[in-house]
């Protein structure tokens, strides 16, 4: 589905993002870990275009999205993501701000975008909460419906980035069992996420990431029974 091949990122004369490479499978649920600071965001944010690449591609339907006559609208809206911060639009119900990007952005007529964002809002258990406005609604809550939102839009990948980091407790597995119903509709997703048992239960293909590389990727058994890098060894003990 994707490919990327050596993409950098700088910032300045720092090198963020220093020669990342991995593909992107059809249905692949692809999980980044790492320390803070690794550079995990700025490759979420690399991908769906949030941030300019300083160098390499990202292979998309067999066209390089990076080069200067890609049209960069139908990618943008083929890649969808859903924040720490849940982003909603707090002026409009939950129903709208799963509708109206539909029609704005795809221009799906009032019907079938109001169709696909009470399907979507049901399979996160937030049917009841049509009518209320965000600011009505709990971390938790709120997040199930950027998720909602973003599946409505029918995205080729869904980006999540540390999507129940800003939660109570209690509301963290609310919004990772509505990931995991994605995954039962073939939706391919990029997780970064400290939520060790979550990723080992959902990932395909897990990236460690380390001072702006792939230190080591492997499946959940490799990475979690089997890390080769001591890197790697010493990031999971602090977290199992
Ligand atoms: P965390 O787990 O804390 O979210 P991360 O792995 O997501 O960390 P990034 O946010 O990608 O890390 O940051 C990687 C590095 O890039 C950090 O050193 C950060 O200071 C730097 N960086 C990120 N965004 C910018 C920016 N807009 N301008 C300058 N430096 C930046
Ligand atoms: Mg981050």
């Amino acid at each position: 589905l994707f490919e990327i091949k050596n993409l950098k990122k700088s910032f300045g004369n720092h090198l963020v993002l220093k020669d990342i490479s991995f593909n992107v499978e059809k249905e692949e649920i692809i999980s980044i870990i790492g320390s803070s600071g690794s550079g995990k965001s700025t490759l979420l944010r690399c991908l769906n275009l949030l941030e300019d690449p300083t160098d390499g591609e990202i292979i998309y339907q067999g066209n390089n999205i990076l080069d200067p006559n890609f049209d960069l609208n139908h990618y943008r809206a083929k890649v969808g993501m859903v924040f720490q911060s849940f982003n909603l639009f707090n002026n409009l119900t939950v129903l709208n701000n799963c509708i109206v990007p539909q029609e704005t952005v795809l221009k799906r007529d009032h019907e079938l975008a109001k169709t696909t964002a009470i399907q979507n809002l049901e399979s996160v258990g937030m049917e009841q909460f049509l009518e209320a406005k965000p600011s009505q609604l709990s971390g938790g809550q709120k997040q199930r419906v950027a998720i909602a939102r973003a599946v409505s839009m029918d995205p080729d990948v869904l980006l999540f980035d540390e999507p129940t980091s800003a939660l109570d407790p209690e509301m963290v597995d609310d919004v990772l069992n509505a990931m995991k119903k994605l995954t039962e509709i073939g939706l391919t997703m990029i997780i970064v996420s400290h939520e060790m048992q979550f990723v080992r239960d959902i990932s395909n293909e897990i990236l460690f990431m380390d001072e702006g590389v792939i230190l080591e990727h492997g499946n959940p058994h490799e990475i979690f029974e089997n890390p080769k890098e001591a890197r790697t060894q010493d990031f999971l003990k602090r977290y199992l």
